[in-house]
């Protein structure tokens, strides 16, 4: 009999079959806290399961992983990750330390099918999907890299190579197994962000579905520039975009991040500024202003430190968080929007 990967199945699947197998289905939990909880992937190390039952499993099932292929580490501290996949299709993963804990950047897709212009994960184009398992395989795996740090890994963020609310039902099981505090890895639901381009269609289905952070790319304050940097903007316009973000159903104490990638002579402008301050009225947001990282495969620049610094101060005039986000890791070419998989 052809062997299941235990993590592709739900929690309620996992209950049908043990139920299926005349066995109680509470058991699901306990083996699932083994599984995401002590990242075993060994079913004898189970010792709280029966032998028997242990048997069982290990006759049906495989606990599957991935594999860290290459790492980097940057003069800064930063690490990339680069998985390989059971299909041989590598994604990466950007571990970056702050002050007192570490933020995990993960992957969603196989490249991007969202062709960006600034992105060198849209140069490679999509291959396929991440399973909601290889999605969270890059924390486990992450984690197990960290055993012993002093540091502990806080935050998530849902940033790397991919769109993903392209891959929703994926990325929300994934989310649910990351905040799950009875099996799960118990991440607080504050310290888990999503960011996307703005499907706007999957953003309100998103606010339903999960309780987890929001964070939207916006990186320009018209449609012409938008249409030319972000494709999904003929889609979903700015002000669609801007909406659905106004009326976005937030936590108290909530806010939602704009991205803005500061491009040399694109959107750096104090006309840009000025504008961003008038687009954003409503939208309960903070800004995260991320100066362009260029890379061989683009001709976009990166604006210098008194044009970024002006910028920053129109937005802080108006009375906007604004935090100026020095990449890390551009060394290993693991900043942001440098992600590739292509080996
Ligand atoms: S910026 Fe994000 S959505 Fe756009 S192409 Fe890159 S990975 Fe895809």
């Amino acid at each position: 009999m052809p062997y299941m990967n235990i993590k592709s199945l739900s929690l309620n699947a996992f209950e049908q079959w043990l139920v299926n197998n005349s066995v109680k289905p509470y058991r699901a939990t306990q083996i699932f806290k083994w599984i995401y909880k002590h990242q075993t992937d060994d079913f004898q190390a189970m010792t709280d399961i029966s032998l028997s039952l242990r048997h069982k499993l290990a006759e049906h099932f495989i606990i599957s992983s991935i594999i860290p292929a290459h790492v980097q580490t940057s003069t800064d501290g930063s690490k990339k990750y680069a998985f390989r996949l059971y299909d041989d299709h590598y994604v990466e993963s950007v571990m970056i330390p702050e002050r007192n804990h570490y933020t995990l950047c993960i992957s969603s897709q196989v490249g991007c099918a969202q062709g960006c212009a600034f992105c060198l994960t849209a140069k490679q184009g999509f291959s396929r999907n991440l399973t909601h398992d290889e999605i969270v395989a890059q924390v486990q795996m992450v984690m197990r890299d960290l055993e012993g740090n002093n540091l502990p890994l806080k935050n998530i963020v849902l940033m790397g190579m991919g769109e993903p609310l392209a891959n929703y039902q994926n990325v929300v099981k994934a989310i649910d197994i990351l905040i799950n505090s009875t099996y799960g890895f118990q991440f607080s639901t504050r310290k888990v962000t999503l960011s996307t381009c703005g499907i706007v269609p999957n953003m309100v289905k998103f606010s339903q579905d999960s309780p987890v952070q929001l964070a939207v790319s916006l990186n320009a304050t018209d449609n012409q520039t938008r249409d030319m940097l972000m494709p999904i903007n003929r889609t979903y316009p700015i002000e669609q975009l801007l909406s659905t973000c106004r009326n976005y159903p937030l936590r108290p104490g909530r806010r939602i991040t704009i991205e803005y990638v500061l491009i040399k002579h694109i959107n750096d402008g104090i006309k840009h500024a000025k504008k961003l301050c008038e687009l954003l009225r409503g939208v309960y947001s903070k800004i995260n202003l991320i100066p362009y990282n260029p890379h061989l495969k683009s001709k976009f620049e990166r604006p210098d430190d008194s044009s970024i610094e002006t910028f920053q101060n129109i937005l802080i005039k108006n009375n906007y968080t604004a935090i100026i986000r020095q990449s890390k890791g551009s060394d290993i070419s693991a900043a942001c929007g440098q992600l590739s998989s292509e080996m």
